[in-house]
C-alpha cells in the first residue's frame, strides 16, 4: 500500500540514534545539550494541545539523564539534529488531582504549577490525530517505552529488580545478568471484504454506535496471515481465503503493534462469538460513507487516527494499492 506510512504513528523518518545508546558518557553529553519531553502517567505535555512541549536539559522539571530515556535525534535538516530524551514524572502528585472521566478513554487534562497554564498533559489518544507524524512517533515511542519499564521492573527469568540500561533501551538483572528488550506486542487487525461489504464487529463494552474492523493478538508460532485467518473465523464464523498485508501501525497503548490486512470473505454467514463481540455485520460502502458523514441510524463514525479508520476510508476511496 504505497500511503502505508501515512497512518497516525506511521513515522516520521526519526533518527533514533541508536548508536549513542550503549555509550553513558556520550549520552551525557547529548543531555546538555539535548531537550526533554514530559510524560505524566502516559501522558505527554503539549502546547494548546497541539505541539509536544520540550524543555531544556537544564529545566528544574527535566529531572536526571539516569533517569531519561533517549529517543533520537530530532530536528529539520537545516539547523542540525538535537537529541530527545522523555522523562516519567507520573511520580509527581497534584494537589487538584485530574478529573477521571468515565468513558472509553479519559480525555481530561492536567496542568503542573511550574508550567505555563497553556502546556498541560494531554491523553495521547485524544490528540493523537492531530499531532504532527514527527511529534506522534515522538509520543508513541516515550509512551510505549515508559510502560514497558513500569510494567517490566523485575527480571523474568530470576525475579530481581532489574535496572535501566542503554539510555532505557534495555533492561539489565544484576542477580543473573539476564537482559530484557522492550516488548512489542504484534496484533492483526483486517479489512474482510465479501463484494461491495466489509465486515464489521463491536464488542460488548464499547460506546453504542461504535464498530470496527476485527481484529486480535497474533498468538506463538501463528503467521499474520494464519492469525487473520484464526480471529475472523473465532468471532464471527466467516471463512478467509486470500490475505494480503496494507500497513501497519504503531499503538502505545500499551505495547501493541497493529498489522493491518486485506481478506477475502470465502463466506457470508455470520455466528458472533459473545465473549469476543456483541455484534458483526456486513457493511456496504454506502452505508460506511453514511456512518462516516454521521448519517447512519446503527454505525457511528470510527475514530480518526486509529488504523481501522485509515483503513476504512482508503478502502471507501479505492487507494488500497
Ligand atoms: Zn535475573
Amino acid at each position: 500500500m504505497k500511503l502505508a506510512e501515512t497512518v497516525t504513528f506511521g513515522g516520521s523518518h526519526l533518527n533514533r540514534g541508536a548508536e549513542h545508546r550503549r555509550d553513558a558518557g556520550q549520552i551525557a553529553a547529548l543531555w546538555h545539550g539535548g531537550k526533554v519531553l514530559l510524560i505524566w502517567r502516559g501522558r505527554p505535555l503539549l502546547q494548546d494541545g497541539g505541539a509536544l512541549v520540550w524543555l531544556p536539559a537544564t529545566h528544574d522539571l527535566a529531572g536526571q539523564v539516569g533517569t531519561a530515556l533517549f529517543l533520537g535525534m530530532d530536528g529539520d535538516g537545516v539547523e542540525g539534529d538535537q537529541a530527545a530524551f522523555a522523562q516519567d514524572i507520573s511520580a509527581w502528585m497534584p494537589v487538584e488531582p485530574v478529573a477521571q472521566q468515565a468513558g472509553f478513554f479519559d480525555t481530561s487534562v492536567q496542568g503542573h504549577p511550574d508550567l505555563p497554564p497553556s502546556q498541560m498533559f494531554h491523553e495521547l489518544r485524544a490528540v493523537m490525530a492531530t499531532l504532527s507524524p514527527r511529534d506522534a512517533e515522538l509520543a508513541a515511542t516515550a509512551r510505549a517505552l515508559l510502560e514497558w519499564h513500569r510494567s517490566h521492573g523485575f527480571c523474568a527469568s530470576c525475579g530481581a529488580k532489574s535496572d535501566m540500561v542503554h539510555a532505557g533501551w534495555q533492561r539489565s538483572c544484576p542477580v543473573c545478568n539476564a537482559q530484557h528488550f522492550p516488548r512489542t506486542d504484534p496484533v492483526v487487525i483486517m479489512l474482510i471484504t465479501r463484494g461491495n461489504t466489509v465486515l464489521l464487529g463491536r464488542g460488548p463494552t464499547w460506546p453504542e454506535g461504535m464498530y470496527s474492523l476485527l481484529a486480535g493478538f497474533i498468538e506463538p508460532g501463528e503467521t499474520i496471515e494464519a492469525a487473520v485467518r484464526r480471529e475472523v473465523l473465532e468471532e464471527s464464523a466467516v471463512v478467509v481465503g486470500q490475505v494480503g498485508y496494507l500497513a501497519s501501525q504503531p499503538w502505545p497503548f500499551p505495547a501493541s503493534l497493529m498489522i493491518g490486512c486485506w481478506g477475502e470473505a470465502l463466506s457470508d454467514a455470520i455466528t458472533v462469538d459473545p465473549d469476543e463481540l456483541q455484534d458483526a455485520r456486513w457493511v456496504t460502502r454506502e452505508e460506511m460513507v453514511e456512518a462516516f458523514a454521521g448519517t447512519h441510524p446503527l454505525i457511528k463514525p470510527s475514530r480518526k487516527g486509529a488504523i481501522a479508520r485509515f483503513l476504512l476510508d482508503h478502502w471507501l476511496a479505492d487507494r488500497l494499492d
